[in-house]
Parts: structure tokens; C-alpha cells; sequence
């Protein structure tokens, strides 16, 4: 399932691994948080210290662990990763904070989702490289300082409005990616076409760039299906001859493109058949909104959270959904996009 963003296999994991850009240099787009990050990375170099604790706040597959690593691999550190729902007790924050090595970087995915208990305990780590741990219980309980190696937490959330305040006031920069547009999308492909050597043309690119969400994971995912398919279908090129592997039936092209938009059930605007169930909810069955999230959320049997950070960001950014105090509310082109006459409906 495509809005399921995350990695579905190992296998897919491999091949996402194999197109992580390694350096700022080579991460495409996200100029502004580029440049921040550059500045924040190089003072730290300068000044001999740890970087300051970062946050990067987006909706899944727009570049997070790949950023971490790139925090960690530029600034000549090491990197441990973590996340949220594998820290259910402060001991198990306990346990990896204490066993870092001075001046790693630590990437927390998920962070909003760890438990409570263990943020706490992260405030202190944060701010002062020190935390209490309790032994005992009861009256006979006392806590016992431990000082910890510096280091440089980087957590990923899918939205900083998931985290209580006093963390997130401890990270010294929030970085909120935005998603792609086309053109850097275009950027996206090209690398990852060159690292796969995948003979594909421009059009097929273009195409996949307008239908991927604004995803470079989504981006990447058809990509590799694109390939696939070509590999099974070689009539299927665009039909130019390729000098290179002269086997005359030229690149991939748009109908590889096509089969593999069709195998993941992507629409002419790159809707998922999850946006569209959200979307269709809110016209058909609320005739338009507003509708509050939970009861969305149980319309569709989908989790709240997984509709408001993953589904809604996309759908509000192509104006086909507006959030109101009142709720959920369809825009005029989601109407057209599902060629739902407003008039008729009401008159059922
Ligand atoms: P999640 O939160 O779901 O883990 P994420 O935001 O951490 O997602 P990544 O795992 O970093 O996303 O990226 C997903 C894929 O997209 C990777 O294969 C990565 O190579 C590619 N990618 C992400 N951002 C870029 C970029 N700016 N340039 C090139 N490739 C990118």
C-alpha cells in the first residue's frame, strides 16, 4: 500500500539504503534546511563541540534518516539509531544513553511516540549530559547521578506539535521539511535512474515526479517498479534506439510508468487509494465536512494519527482539504476531482 510510506520489505530496504545521498552536497531540495543545517554542523566543527540537538518535524519519506545520517557522517561522528515505540521504560533510555560514546550522534525516529517516563529523563540528558537514575522502591527509593558522554540527539517526528513543550524547547533547531516539488522530484529520480543504471527517458521521469505525493520515497518506490517492468517488458521503450546497450529497444518510458502507477492504484493526481477513502468519506458520506478527525478516522478504519500525519498534509497541500476548528472540510476541487455533483448529492 503506497500511504503506507514506510518500507514494506527488506528488500526494499536494501534498495532505499542504496540511494541514501551520503552528503549535504548530494541531498537534493530542502535549500533552507540545507543551509541551516550547514551552518549549525560547521560552527560546531569550528567551536570543537557536539552539534546542538536537532529536530526534523515532516510527514514519512521526506528525508529524516537520511538526514540523520548525513548529520553524523559530516560531522565525522558515529551514529546510533533508535526510536520512539522501542523506548517503552526509562530504562531503556537509561541503558543507550549511557552506553554512546563521546560525541555520538543519536537518531530517535518516532520520537513523539517513546515513553513518557523516558522523556523525562531525556530533558535532563539533553540540557546537561547527566541523568538520575532511581534504585529501589518505596521510601527506600534514591536516585543516583550518572554523568553521560556528550552527544547530539536528532529526533524525527512526523509533526513537532507531537511533542510536549519542555522537549521540544531542548532541541537547539527544528528543521519542518517541506514536501518536493516537481522539478526536484525530476533531481531525485535522475540520481537514483543513475545509480540503478536504469535506461529511462525524461517524459517517464516527469511523469513519475507529478504522481509521487511530493514523496522521494514514493518517488523512488515507483522507480523501482518502472525498472521492473522494463526488465520484463523490454518492447515496452520508448521506442528510440539506445546506443549504449544497442539492443535497439530503447529506454524505459511512459508505459512502464503507467503499469507501475496502475499496480499501486495512483490517480492522474497521485492520489492513493487511502487519500481517496479519506476524501471520498468526507463528500459522500459527511456531504462535504466538517467532520472531526476521530470520527473520520472510524469511517474509514484507519488510525487518527496515520490520517493527520500522513494522508492530511498531502491533501491540504494540493488544496483538496481545509482544516477548521469544526473539522475536516472538502475544498470546491476535490468535488471536481471525483466529478461528484454537490446538488445532486444533497437531493438524495
Ligand atoms: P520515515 O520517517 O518514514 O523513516 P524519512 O523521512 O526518514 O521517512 P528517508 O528514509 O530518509 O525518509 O528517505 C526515504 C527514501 O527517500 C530514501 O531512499 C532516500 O534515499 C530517499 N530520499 C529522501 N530524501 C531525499 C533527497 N532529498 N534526495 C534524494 N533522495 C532522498
Amino acid at each position: 500500500d503506497l500511504a503506507r510510506l514506510t518500507p514494506e520489505s527488506e528488500a526494499e530496504l536494501a534498495f532505499e539504503g542504496a540511494l541514501r545521498p551520503k552528503t549535504l552536497a548530494e541531498f537534493v531540495g530542502q535549500a533552507r534546511v540545507r543551509g541551516q543545517l550547514q551552518l549549525l554542523l560547521r560552527a560546531a566543527a569550528m567551536q570543537n563541540r557536539t552539534p546542538d540537538h536537532i529536530l526534523l518535524a515532516g510527514p514519512p519519506g521526506l528525508g529524516k534518516t537520511t538526514l540523520a545520517m548525513i548529520v553524523a557522517q559530516e560531522s565525522g561522528r558515529s551514529l546510533r539509531m533508535s526510536s520512539g515505540p522501542a523506548i517503552q521504560h526509562a530504562g531503556d533510555l537509561a541503558a543507550l544513553l549511557s552506553s554512546l560514546v563521546p560525541g555520538e550522534v543519536l537518531f530517535i525516529d518516532e520520537i513523539h511516540r517513546m515513553a513518557r517516563s523516558a522523556e523525562e529523563m531525556l530533558y535532563l540528558a539533553m540540557e546537561d549530559f547527566r541523568i538520575d537514575i532511581m534504585v529501589g522502591k518505596g521510601a527506600g527509593a534514591t536516585s543516583i547521578p550518572l554523568d553521560l558522554a556528550p552527544f547530539t540527539l536528532v529526533g524525527a517526528t512526523t509533526r513537532s506539535g507531537l511533542l510536549p513543550n519542555p522537549l521540544r524547547d531542548r532541541f537547539g533547531f527544528t528543521a519542518h521539511l517541506e514536501f518536493y516539488g516537481t522539478d526536484e522530484l525530476e533531481e531525485v529520480l535522475a540520481r537514483a535512474a543513475a545509480l540503478l543504471e536504469l535506461d529511462i527517458d525524461r517524459r517517464a521521469l516527469a511523469e513519475i515526479a507529478g504522481r509521487c505525493r511530493g514523496t522521494p520515497r514514493i518517488a523512488n518506490r515507483l522507480l523501482r517498479r518502472v525498472r521492473d517492468y522494463a526488465l520484463v517488458h523490454p518492447s515496452t521503450g520508448s521506442g528510440e534506439a539506445t546506443p549504449s546497450t544497442g539492443s535497439g529497444t530503447g529506454p524505459a518510458g511512459l508505459d512502464a510508468v503507467h503499469a507501475a502507477l496502475e499496480l499501486y492504484d495512483v490517480d492522474a493526481l497521485g492520489l492513493d487509494r487511502l487519500d481517496r477513502s479519506v476524501l471520498e468519506a468526507i463528500l459522500v458520506r459527511f456531504d462535504g465536512g466538517p467532520v472531526g478527525l476521530n470520527t473520520l478516522a472510524v469511517s474509514v478504519g484507519e488510525e487518527a494519527e496515520t490520517i493527520e500525519s500522513v494522508v492530511e498534509p498531502f491533501l491540504v497541500r494540493i488544496g483538496m482539504l481545509t482544516r477548521t476548528p469544526r473539522g475536516r472540510v472538502a475544498t470546491r476541487s476535490a468535488w471536481q476531482h471525483f466529478g461528484i455533483d454537490r446538488q445532486a448529492q444533497a437531493g438524495q
